[in-house]
């Protein structure tokens, strides 16, 4: 029998994460990790951490950081604003953002979580179909609407939208926030980032992670960088929930990974020389591969289902992500790891 107090409870369908196995030996290609390790500057840096200072609370301003991060992007302080992983980043700013009775909108293939903000934060929303390659079609984008949410490279897609298309796509909706979420970008060409963009927009939000490119998932970081006027209302509201968003170790290391460019570098070049590869083996198998410029792919088998390689290839202790949902049901998002996980994981592959 239903409780009385039942109907007052907010009920949300929860967001999935990929899964987090706890055995070491999994090839883990499910949550775009980086395979490769913070810097050694990074790890310097965590041994000399002053643990007593934890019985005291955080800068609730995490000054330093922000200062590295706009030190860094050449923005100004007042221009930077950080939180719990780009998730909290960007739940923060539904929160502030969007809170008109118009629908916001967002691609119907993109990261999962938007629709889950926004049913929980009771805000209207409308989805907008891709078109049949993938791509967004910015001119769907020219409606009334609350706002707008994009994610370049779109996730689960791996597919890049040109920087021309958003700067038409901010010019048609100049009375709304557009958010634009750069988890991956990192791994795009150079110069794709619209972050130079938020000088000339004054309704340009953009988002960071440090949970993909900088090796840092486990510390929970990510940030926006907008105008002072926007980084002012998203703290009024930060600050109207939790003040000490950001804990010390977060503040330290997420500061310090910032000075090793060199290192970081390095990285995404590994990155993005073994996706090449990857790419082309799986093409040679038939794949059908949607161009990525992220950290991983998005690919459609040959002779065989998604679902049939993504259960098969988890048996063999090979994890990948698979979304059962109408369009992309026969896809498998494949996380870049190592060389050498990715020359295991074409050898099982060509297995089937
Ligand atoms: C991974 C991801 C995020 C969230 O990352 P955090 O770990 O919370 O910083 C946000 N957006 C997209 C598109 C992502 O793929």
């Amino acid at each position: 029998m239903a409780r009385a107090w039942e109907d007052k409870i907010r009920k949300v369908e929860p967001y999935t994460p990929g899964e987090q196995p706890k055995d070491e030996s999994v090839i883990k290609l499910n949550t775009n990790e980086n395979p490769y390790g913070v810097s050694p500057e990074v790890k310097k840096m965590a041994e000399s951490l002053e643990m007593d200072i934890l019985r005291k609370y955080p800068d609730p301003k995490a000054e330093e950081l922000v200062k590295a991060l706009a030190d860094y992007h050449k923005v100004d302080e007042s221009q930077v604003f950080v939180g719990v992983g780009s998730d909290d980043v960007l739940g923060m700013c539904f929160m502030t953002f969007f809170n008109s009775d118009k629908p916001i909108l967002f691609p119907n293939i993109t990261y999962s979580f938007y629709p889950v903000w926004a049913e929980m934060l009771r805000i209207p929303f409308k989805t907008i179909d891709l078109k049949p390659d993938f791509t967004i079609d910015i001119n769907d984008y020219k409606q009334d609407n609350g706002g707008i949410v994009i994610a370049n490279p779109n996730a689960p897609t791996a597919i890049y939208l040109d920087k021309a298309e958003i700067r038409i796509l901010l010019e048609a909706n100049k009375d709304s926030i557009v958010i634009v979420d750069e988890a991956y970008i990192d791994f795009a060409e150079d110069g794709a980032s619209v972050l130079d963009l938020v000088d000339e927009f004054d309704n340009l939000i953009v988002v960071r992670t440090y949970s993909k490119s900088r090796s840092m998932a486990g510390l929970r970081i990510g940030y926006a960088i907008s105008n002072k006027e926007i980084i002012k209302y998203l703290n009024d509201v930060k600050y109207s929930y939790n003040s000490y968003t950001m804990n010390y170790p977060s503040i330290k290391l997420g500061s310090a990974v910032i000075a090793d460019e060199d290192y970081f570098r390095s990285v995404l070049a590994k990155i993005k020389n073994t996706r090449e590869w990857f790419v082309s083996q799986i093409k040679e198998m038939g794949y059908i591969v949607l161009p990525s410029s992220a950290n991983f792919v998005f690919a459609s088998p040959a002779g065989i289902s998604a679902k049939e390689v993504f259960e098969a290839a988890k048996e063999n202790g090979i994890y990948f992500r698979y979304f059962n949902s109408p369009g992309i049901d026969n896809y498998l998002r494949i996380t870049i790891g190592t060389d050498a996980e990715m020359e295991r994981v074409v050898e099982f592959l060509k297995t089937l």
